[in-house]
């Protein structure tokens, strides 16, 4: 078992506070991403999981054993670094070999491992290449082998693909995410891109400031953010946020949006203000008539669908609109929501209402 437990976390610089009262479990075997925007702790985190920055408080322990304050070589963890430095003189098999010769296994078990390593990542054909001829994605690939190579027992990345262009990213992507189908090794993936996270997680894990604020699938955090922060920063357009008028009560089944009621999930909270929460793609776009009224003022056009912008009396939303409903800007039109997929937020603390 290769389980990660973080316990109350705590790491300060001075006076400021980089990671704060973080506490986790990192199952074993699953691909965890921290995810948060730049300076919110995630490299932090990760350092202090590799060794090489030490908490200010708390404890950290892989597989049952307590690691906290263990030097990164005295800990079985791989850390793969966004800039790959491979040793230019070694060659590809150089650079396999490395991590395995400084362990002192015999010759045959190396051999073994990098011939099954390079045929996992399909990189059999360059063993007797030199590194510095090699594009991009081949260095990505012999980076990843050497990183596996050692068999850890978790994986921790900080941006590894933070360097390449956009096409190439997503088909790392995929090599990684088949290659941890594979592997099954504990991974622990920083970034600060959420399609990257959705893409690779089991779970996510998003931070700001210093602070976890929600530990969850992809799934749980798309449909049930714990709170506007998260719901901003995941889903692109981001989930729309109305103004309810007046307070809402544990029981209510529906809020008025500038006078027109609209159906929500029963709320099992009172809270002297809120705001409902509503993505775009959960946004219907219909004739004039119920719901509530708006009017088109900006399109885009996405090939499958369009994105429009609505005004409302209640405030600006995006809607998701199937590409056959041509909408046009000017055009009067009346909202109305998937019930089942709208959220609360309390007003005064941002927070997801029960
Ligand atoms: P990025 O994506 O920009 O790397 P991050 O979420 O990984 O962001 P960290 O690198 O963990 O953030 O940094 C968190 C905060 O801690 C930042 O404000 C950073 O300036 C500060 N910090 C990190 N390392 C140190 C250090 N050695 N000394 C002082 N402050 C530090």
């Amino acid at each position: 078992m290769a389980e990660i437990r973080i316990h109350h976390l705590h790491k300060r610089f001075s006076d400021f506070v980089a990671v704060r009262d973080s506490t986790l479990t990192l199952e074993d075997g699953k691909f965890v991403v921290l995810l948060g925007p730049s300076g919110c702790g995630k490299t932090t985190t990760l350092r202090m999981l590799a060794g090489l920055e030490f908490p200010t408080s708390g404890s950290i322990t892989l597989a049952g054993q307590d690691v906290t304050y263990l030097r990164p070589r005295e800990r079985d963890i791989a850390m793969v670094f966004q800039l790959f430095a491979l040793y230019p003189h070694l060659g590809v098999r150089g650079n396999l070999e490395f991590p395995l010769r400084n362990e002192g296994l015999p010759r045959a078990e190396i051999d073994r491992r990098v011939a099954d390593v390079a045929a996992i990542l399909r990189i059999e054909h360059l063993l007797g290449a030199r590194v510095g001829g090699l594009s991009g994605g081949d260095r990505q690939r012999v980076a990843l082998g050497r990183a596996i190579v050692r068999q850890p027992q978790a994986f921790l990345m900080d941006e590894p693909l933070g360097t390449l262009d956009a096409e190439f990213r997503e088909l790392m992507c995929v090599e990684l995410r088949k290659l941890h189908a594979r592997l099954a090794t504990t991974t622990v993936f920083v970034t600060h891109d959420q399609n990257e996270a959705m893409a690779l997680a089991d779970h996510i894990v998003v931070m700001d400031r210093g602070e976890i604020l929600q530990s969850d699938t992809p799934g749980g955090i798309y449909n049930a953010p714990s709170c506007m922060f998260v719901a901003r920063f995941i889903g692109r357009p981001p989930m729309n946020f109305l103004p309810v008028a007046g307070a809402v009560r544990a029981g209510d089944v529906a809020v008025s949006l500038a006078g027109v009621r609209v159906a929500v999930p029963c709320t099992q909270a009172d809270a002297a203000g809120a705001v409902l929460g509503v993505r775009p793609e959960h946004v219907c776009m219909g004739a004039q008539g119920g719901g509530l009224a708006a009017e088109v003022r900006h399109v885009e056009y996405f090939g499958s669908h369009w994105i429009a912008e609505l005004a409302t009396a209640a405030g600006t939303l995006k809607a998701v609109v199937h590409k056959s409903q041509r909408p046009v800007p000017g055009e009067r039109v009346a909202v109305a929501f998937d019930t089942a997929r709208v959220v609360l937020f309390d007003a005064a603390t941002e927070q997801l209402l029960p």
